[in-house]
C-alpha cells in the first residue's frame, strides 16, 4: 500500500488546485481520478472536425471572478467578453415583443423581502399567482431551469435570490477554453512532485482520526493521513451499486442524508459544427444567444469569433426524459428543435452539419448531474459538506462552496483554496 500525507479523490479543477497547493507546501500528495483525463466538468475535447476545443462542460466566466481571473493570469491564458445580440425566436421569426410584462425588479423585491424560505414555484404562486402573471412565472421558472439547472419545485427561493442579486452582466470566454487552465494546474502538480493516477475509481474510504485507507475499484490500496474528497455531489448521491459510488466506513450518516436532499441539476449540451453560419439569414448577423420555447430552448454562437458553431443547451427537469437517450437521439432532438426555431426543414439543417458532440451530464457516471443548486431542504450545501471530519476527511469542490458564485469553476477554486488553512489547523492542534 502506498502512503501519502494527503490523498485527493478527483482531478477536477478543485482537486488539481488543492493538489498544487499541498505539494507546494511540501506535502506528499496523491490524486486518484476515475476518468482517463483531468478536468472533470471542464471537458474540452480536441477534435479535428471542429475549429477549436469542443467545450462539453464549463465554457463561460460569469463576471470578473477573482480566483478564476487570477489563475488565468498565472497560467498566461487570456479571456475575452462574449458579444452578440440575444434574440427570441420561433418558427424563423424574431419575437420583437419585449419583456414588458415581466417585472423582474418586482420579483427581486418580493424575493428579497421573504422571511421564510419556500420553493421558487411556491413563491411564484403565492405572490404572482394571478393569471396576468403567467408570462412572468414562466420567465422566472425558465431562468432557474436554464441557468441554475434547477427544479423550481425544490429550489430555495431565498437562496436563489442571494445568487441572482449578485448576477453580473458581463460574461467572458477563456481563450482556447478552460482546458488550458486544467493543463497548467496538472503540469504544476506534476512539477512539484504530486502523483496523479488516472483510471482510478475510488470505491471505499476506511478511516479513523489521523489515517484513512482508500480502495480503488481494481483493488489498489492507498494510505494517507488526510483525504480530500472533491467528487461531485451527484456522485455522493449515488446508490452503492453505481460504478463511481464511494462507501465511507465508518459511515457519515447525517452528512450523507443531507447530501441526498441537495439539488443537482442535469444538463445536456450539444455542439454542432456547420459548414457556414446559415442561421444568420434568420437571426441577422452578430447573434450571441437565441432563446426559444423548443426542446433545446437555448442556443449560442461563439461570437465574437465567427466560427460556424452552435451550442444547444437543455437543463433542469426537462432533461429527465432524455437523460438515458443515445447521443444520436439527442442529435435528432437538437436538429428538430433548431429547425422549428429557425423555421427550416430538419433536412436543411442536416445538410449544413459537418460534425457534432454531445455532453450528457445526466448520464455521466463520474458526475451524475451538472452542478448543484440550493434547495429548500439544503439551502446552504457548504454547511453540510465543507466542515472537516475529525481533521482527517475534507470535502471540497463546487458543491462545498459557500458564496455568490455557486455552480461555477470559481466555486470549485474557492472551496479548494480554504483547504490548506483548514488542514493546517488540525496539524497545529494535533501537535499541541
Ligand atoms: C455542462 C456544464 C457547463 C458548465 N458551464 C460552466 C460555465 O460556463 N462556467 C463555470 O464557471 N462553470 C460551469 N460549469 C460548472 C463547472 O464546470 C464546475 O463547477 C467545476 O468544473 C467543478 O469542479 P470540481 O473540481 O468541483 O468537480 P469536477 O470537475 O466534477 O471534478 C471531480 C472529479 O472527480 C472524479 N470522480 C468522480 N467520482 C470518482 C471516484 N469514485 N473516484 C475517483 N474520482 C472520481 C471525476 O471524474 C472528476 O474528474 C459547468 C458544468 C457543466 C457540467
Amino acid at each position: 500500500m502506498s502512503h501519502s500525507d494527503i490523498l485527493i479523490i478527483g482531478a477536477g479543477i478543485a482537486g488539481l488546485a488543492a493538489g498544487r497547493k499541498f505539494t507546494k507546501a511540501f506535502k506528499n500528495v496523491v490524486i486518484l481520478e476515475a476518468a482517463e483525463r483531468p478536468g472533470g466538468r471542464i471537458a474540452d475535447l480536441e477534435d479535428a472536425s471542429f475549429p477549436g476545443p469542443v467545450m462539453l462542460g464549463a465554457e463561460f466566466i460569469h463576471g470578473k471572478l477573482p480566483l478564476t481571473l487570477a489563475l488565468l493570469k498565472e497560467a498566461g491564458v487570456g479571456y475575452r467578453a462574449i458579444e452578440g445580440r440575444s434574440v427570441k425566436m420561433t418558427g424563423g421569426k424574431i419575437d420583437q415583443t419585449g419583456d414588458e410584462d415581466i417585472d423582474w425588479p418586482a420579483v427581486m423585491d418580493r424575493l428579497g423581502a421573504l422571511e421564510e424560505d419556500m420553493s421558487l414555484r411556491e413563491f411564484l404562486s403565492l405572490y404572482f399567482g394571478d393569471d396576468k402573471y403567467q408570462n412572468l412565472r414562466d420567465a422566472v421558472e425558465n431562468f432557474a431551469k436554464g441557468f441554475d439547472a434547477a427544479d423550481p419545485s425544490a429550489a430555495s427561493a431565498m437562496a436563489l435570490f442571494r445568487e441572482w442579486e449578485m448576477e453580473e452582466d458581463e460574461q467572458y470566454r477563456v481563450d482556447g477554453g478552460y482546458g488550458r487552465v486544467v493543463s497548467f494546474l496538472e503540469g504544476e502538480c506534476l512539477l512539484y512532485g504530486c502523483e496523479i493516477h488516472y483510471n482510478s475509481v475510488v470505491k471505499e474510504v476506511n478511516w479513523r482520526p489521523g489515517f484513512a485507507e482508500v480502495l480503488t475499484a481494481d483493488g489498489r490500496r492507498f494510505g494517507a493521513e488526510k483525504v480530500i474528497v472533491t467528487v461531485p455531489a451527484g456522485v455522493l448521491q449515488l446508490k452503492e451499486d453505481a460504478p463511481a459510488s464511494i462507501l465511507f466506513y465508518p459511515p457519515l450518516p447525517s452528512r450523507f442524508d443531507a447530501v441526498q436532499d441537495m439539488g443537482v441539476g442535469p444538463v445536456i449540451k450539444i455542439i454542432l459544427r456547420f459548414g457556414d453560419a446559415f442561421w444568420e439569414a434568420k437571426t441577422g448577423t452578430n447573434a450571441g444567444f437565441i432563446f426559444s420555447k423548443g426542446v433545446f430552448p437555448t442556443w449560442w454562437t461563439q461570437s465574437p469569433s465567427q466560427v460556424p458553431v452552435l451550442t444547444g443547451w437543455m437543463a433542469g427537469p426537462a432533461v429527465g426524459e432524455y437523460s438515458g437517450a443515445p447521443d444520436e437521439t439527442i442529435l435528432e432532438l437538437a436538429v428538430t428543435s433548431l429547425a422549428s426555431i429557425l423555421g427550416m426543414p430538419s433536412t436543411e439543417i442536416r445538410s449544413h452539419l459537418l460534425a457534432w458532440k454531445v455532453g450528457n451530464w445526466a448520464a455521466n457516471p463520474f458526475s451524475n448531474g451538472a452542478y448543484t443548486y440550493p434547495t429548500v431542504a439544503v439551502p446552504r450545501p457548504s454547511e453540510i459538506l465543507a466542515s472537516p471530519v475529525e481533521g482527517t476527511l475534507f470535502f471540497a469542490g463546487e458543491a462545498a462552496y459557500e458564496g455568490r458564485y455557486g455552480g461555477t469553476v470559481e466555486a470549485a477554486l474557492a472551496s479548494a483554496g480554504h483547504l490548506l488553512d483548514e488542514s493546517l489547523k488540525y496539524e497545529t492542534s494535533d501537535s499541541n
